[in-house]
């Protein structure tokens, strides 16, 4: 059953409706990044052409106006988020950018030798490489959570390896690669328990779940605008109000600080303390039109429409010989299809399938131990959101068999 009126949803986002390579395209690379919608592009045209100027550097009206929106914009996000205040959602350039703010403001300051970080075999190179820095600065141990054969965090092993130790677990939302939507508010329960905190990588999970971080109770979560029909460049830092506060600042320089010497400074208080330097103005405003898009087309259909396109795929594609999809059934995971078939190289499948309109991603997808836990460096990935439909994934699975004659 449809629950998306796919046709006007499609009418929104020009750049869909294009050719490429003489084929009409079929963009299935959703989970690298979504393409915008014509409301989040007039939203940023309109900034530039009637608003735009340097915000929280007031006394003119131009820069109270582009200061009002981009705080009516933190606004939505704290509703999106299900922040209990706007001190708690920290506009930064993007989930590397948060968890990296995370990693090396909170770290240093609460890490010391022996200490544990907790990770999972399925993150994000961004929930990886940050923890791995602040290890190696304060001798802190990196163990992860391994991944079952079927691509779902092995929770039997969590009690086990949360340890006295244990004082961060980095944990993301959704899988990059699997699709999978991991149970953070029971992860961060059981976290909590032995005393360890919890960052949240939700970079994959916010474009089709409502995010409630009260719920989790989560200590920290990411996210970027560009996975969620918004502009590039932004993501939001969400941190709990007395961490945030505790917390040493992490980049230095303008807005983020309260007095300056030659010597020394104080830091600004909530959230301009994590905001140093000129912001990406006309993207953070535009995030409210790009949060108020998915919200009127309600984020549970979203997630429902791609999962109904992963099941259509999955059933199309289970008869190509030596292919392999990895991770979860649809039903349990957002709409992502990650795969590899025998012999043969998943870039050549990326690249010759490029040529029949179809854009969808092959190699490690910055997830390098995960593939390697399955025996693989690398896979071809085929991810869906709120615009694509029932023949587009049949165009794909279609293509996808001819270059697989071409290819054995
Ligand atoms: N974590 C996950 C799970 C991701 O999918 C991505 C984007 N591929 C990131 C982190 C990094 O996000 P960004 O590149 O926007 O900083």
């Amino acid at each position: 059953a449809e629950n998306l009126d796919i046709e006007s949803i499609r009418a929104d986002f020009p750049i869909l409706h294009q050719r490429v390579h003489g084929k009409p395209l079929v963009y299935l690379d959703n989970a690298a990044s979504s393409q915008k919608p014509r409301q989040v592009i007039d939203a940023m045209r309109e900034v530039d052409e009637r608003y735009y100027a340097n915000v929280h550097r007031g006394g003119h009206q131009l820069s109270n106006e582009s200061t009002s929106l981009y705080e009516e914009s933190r606004e939505a996000a704290r509703r999106f988020l299900g922040a209990g205040s706007t001190r708690e959602v920290i506009f930064t350039y993007g989930t590397t950018s948060s968890i990296n703010t995370v990693a090396h403001a909170w770290g240093p300051a609460n890490l010391q030798s022996g200490d544990e970080i907790l990770v999972s075999e399925m993150e994000h190179h961004s929930n990886l490489v940050p923890w791995q820095q602040v290890a190696q600065r304060t001798g802190a141990k990196i163990k992860a959570l391994p991944v079952t054969d079927d691509g779902q965090l092995a929770m039997d092993q969590l009690p086990g390896l949360l340890t006295e130790r244990t004082k961060m677990v980095a944990i993301s939302a959704a899988s990059n690669v699997l699709g999978t939507i991991n149970p953070v508010e029971e992860i961060v329960r059981q976290a909590h328990g032995v005393g360890a905190l919890v960052s949240v990588d939700a970079a994959q999970a916010a474009p089709h779940k409502s995010l409630d971080v009260v719920q989790w109770d989560a200590d920290f979560v990411a996210l970027s605008a560009h996975k969620m029909v918004g502009p590039s460049g932004l993501g939001i830092l969400y941190g709990k109000q007395a961490l945030l506060e505790a917390m040493p600042p992490f980049l230095g320089g303008g807005s983020m600080i309260n007095t300056v010497t030659i010597e020394e400074f104080t830091p600004a208080m909530l959230p301009a303390k994590f905001e140093a330097g000129t912001p990406p103005i006309t993207a953070a405003i535009a995030f409210k039109s790009a949060i108020e898009y998915l919200e009127k087309v309600g984020l549970e259909n979203i997630l429902a429409h791609e999962q109904m396109l992963a099941e259509h795929a999955h059933q199309l594609m289970a008869d190509i010989p030596g292919l392999r999809i990895l991770g979860p059934e649809p039903r349990q995971k957002a709409g992502i299809v990650s795969f590899t078939v025998d012999g043969v190289s998943p870039n050549d499948i990326g690249m010759m399938i490029d040529a029949a309109g179809v854009a969808i991603r092959a190699g490690h997808h910055c997830a390098m131990p995960l593939h390697a836990r399955y025996g693989i460096s690398s896979s071809a990935r085929a991810s869906f959101y709120l615009y694509n439909t029932r023949e587009e994934v049949e165009t794909f699975v279609t293509a996808l068999r001819k270059v697989l004659t071409m290819l054995t």
